[in-house]
Order: C-alpha cells, then sequence, then structure tokens
C-alpha cells in the first residue's frame, strides 16, 4: 500500500533531539553546543528550505532481515542443492555511513553503558575482521567495502513505538536526520527503550526514502533481561543489554551491506539473509573490532567459506559462517 511520508518540520521536529558530542570523526562531530549545532547544520545545509516543505511518496518498506528470537520462526535452510545465497540483481552498500538513534523517553537521564558502548561498537566496526566477513559480495554499484564511517548518536526523548511497522521507524529516522547521507550509504540504527514482549524478533533492518534520498535504517528492542534474544556474554565487558544489542546490531548491518534494498542482492532460496543463515551461532568466544573492543557476536554466511569448506557450522550444519577472515 502506498503512503504518504511527510517531512517533520524542521520546529517541530528539532527540540525534542539532542545533539550528541560524539568525539570522532565525520559530519555529527565536534564539541558544539547543541544550538550552535542546529544553526550550523541550517547554514551550511543548501536544501534544509526544501525539506521543511518536501513530501515524498513511499511504500511502505519491507522488513527484511529480521533477527528472530531464539527457537521463533527458525530458518529452513534450502535442503537440496546449494545451501548458498544467489543474486537478485541490486545494490549492495559499498560502504556504511552509520548513525545511531535512541529514542525513547528513558535515554534522556540514562547512565548504563549502552550509548556508549554502541559509540565504540560502530567505532571499531570499521576495517574489522567481523566486517571482512561480508566483504565478498557484488552488486551493480561494486563490492561490498570493509570500510565504514561512524557519526555518532542522536538521542530522541519522544515516547518511542511502531516496532512492527517500518513506517514509524522510518518516520523517526527522517524527522532526526533530514539530510541524510546523499550517497545512498547512510545506514540508521534505531534503538528504542521497548520491550519486546510478545513479539517474535529481536530486530530488523529495512530501506526508505528520506528526503527523496534513500536510507538505509534498522530497528532494536530494548533486549535488557530478554533471553530470546540473548547471546549470553560472559565476557564481563559489556552489561547483558549492550551485549544483546551489540550481537543483533552485527546480524542486520551485515545484512543491509549485503542486501540493502528492493529488489535486493543476496539471500538464499528461502530468503535468508546472511546474517539469518548463522543467526544464534558463534564461531569465537568474543571478535576483536578495529578499536580493539571485543564482542560476542554471531557469525555472517560467506559463500565462499562455505564452497571451501572452511566456515564454522550454522544450526543446519552447514560450514559457510564466519566471524572474520
Ligand atoms: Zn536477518
Amino acid at each position: 500500500m502506498a503512503q504518504k511520508l511527510l517531512m517533520e518540520r524542521w520546529a517541530s521536529s528539532v527540540p525534542d533531539t539532542y545533539w550528541a558530542n560524539f568525539g570522532g570523526s565525520g559530519h555529527f562531530g565536534g564539541n558544539y553546543v547543541r544550538k550552535t549545532s542546529l544553526l550550523l547544520l541550517i547554514c551550511v545545509s543548501a536544501t534544509c528550505v526544501l525539506a521543511q516543505t518536501e513530501t515524498s511518496t513511499s511504500a511502505k518498506p519491507q522488513i527484511l532481515g529480521v533477527t528472530w528470537a531464539k527457537g521463533v520462526n527458525q530458518a529452513v535452510f534450502p535442503a537440496r542443492g546449494s545451501a548458498n545465497m544467489t543474486y537478485h540483481g541490486g545494490k549492495i552498500m559499498p560502504t556504511a555511513n552509520i548513525t545511531s538513534i535512541f529514542w525513547g523517553t528513558s535515554w534522556g537521564t540514562y547512565s548504563g553503558d549502552k550509548i556508549t558502548g554502541i559509540d565504540s561498537y560502530y567505532t571499531g566496526w570499521t576495517n574489522s575482521n567481523y566486517a571482512k566477513a561480508s566483504d565478498e559480495y557484488t552488486g551493480t554499484n561494486g563490492q561490498v567495502g570493509p570500510t565504514s564511517t561512524y557519526g555518532g548518536h542522536f538521542i530522541d526523548t519522544t515516547a518511542a513505538s511502531g516496532g512492527g511497522n517500518t513506517t514509524a521507524i522510518l518516520n523517526e529516522v527522517c524527522k532526526v536526520i533530514p539530510n541524510p547521507d546523499s550517497s545512498g550509504n547512510g545506514y540508521y540504527a534505531v534503538y528504542t527503550d521497548l520491550p519486546r514482549g510478545s513479539a517474535g524478533y529481536c530486530a530488523w533492518h529495512s530501506a526508505g526514502t528520506c528526503g527523496g534520498k534513500t536510507v538505509q535504517f534498522a530497528f532494536f528492542w530494548k533486549l535488557d533481561g530478554d533471553a530470546g534474544c540473548d547471546p549470553a556474554d560472559t565476557s564481563g565487558l559489556h552489561s547483558q543489554g549492550l551485549a544483546a544489542i551489540a550481537n543483533v546490531s552485527g546480524h542486520e548491518l551485515s545484512e543491509a551491506r549485503s542486501d540493502p534494498a528492493t529488489p535486493g542482492a543476496w539471500y538464499d532460496r528461502s530468503g535468508n539473509e546472511n546474517g539469518d543463515k548463522c543467526a544464534w551461532t558463534f564461531g569465537a568466544p568474543l571478535v576483536t573490532f578495529s578499536n580493539g573492543t571485543q564482542w560476542k557476536i554471531q557469525g555472517e554466511w560467506s559463500n565462499a567459506a562455505y564452497t571451501a569448506g572452511t566456515g564454522y557450522p550454522n544450526s543446519s550444519g552447514q560450514k559457510g559462517c564466519l566471524s572474520g577472515k
């Protein structure tokens, strides 16, 4: 069903969005105070005036790459022929320009390790051996590359909603990021403070447009104390809630890179993307990122590893999963 997405006006959308002083590189970096940053954005952006009035029409984005909770909708892997994924004609993400959005009233006073942890997670993603585990896939626009940039995070303390509704999450992305990455490689990870409840999934990714620009985005429940979405990280390095969203973040970003949007790029005959095919299996106790941070993250499917017999087995015993390369 076609739905009309209205761009939020600056005046109504900005006050609830708090600018993060993330010290890394990227266009959200720096030490501006919130108001200064806002003015700066308005002044330097050639399209911001347009964005105030622009509307875009888009079909409701499809949910892709759901991370199902353990034991829910157990993926059906092709039993005959090759277990590998095939190419379906679309683009891949040659790089990923990542921004996090923490959405929900509780983030305003949050003092745990999830925001700082997710910042270091995405900062260390670039050029990690884990990122390289998905770099074999090609599309109409090149090959998945191991590098990414991280632009820091936003905190939106309005009430989160819409975990099962891609349009609601896309609208949130467009509200917080009215001028997304123009290359089409923007990836916006929305971390809500909503518990999963009876939903069968931990996270998902999708694609849409904000102001006519393609965005990749992902949705995450709050997974604190949620055994169905818990990687059981016993390292002591992170809170359980951080470890849980870090694990599913690896799943979703890897899928967005190899299968970002309609008509899709890489998935198998049952529709499973590279994260799905290795969900809830782990090839190493911890994966070390390029900034030295360590995480317990599921592996990602590699056609090349499966063909060569060098991967570790997924839940169906198919040896195509890699925790890094
Ligand atoms: Zn998935």
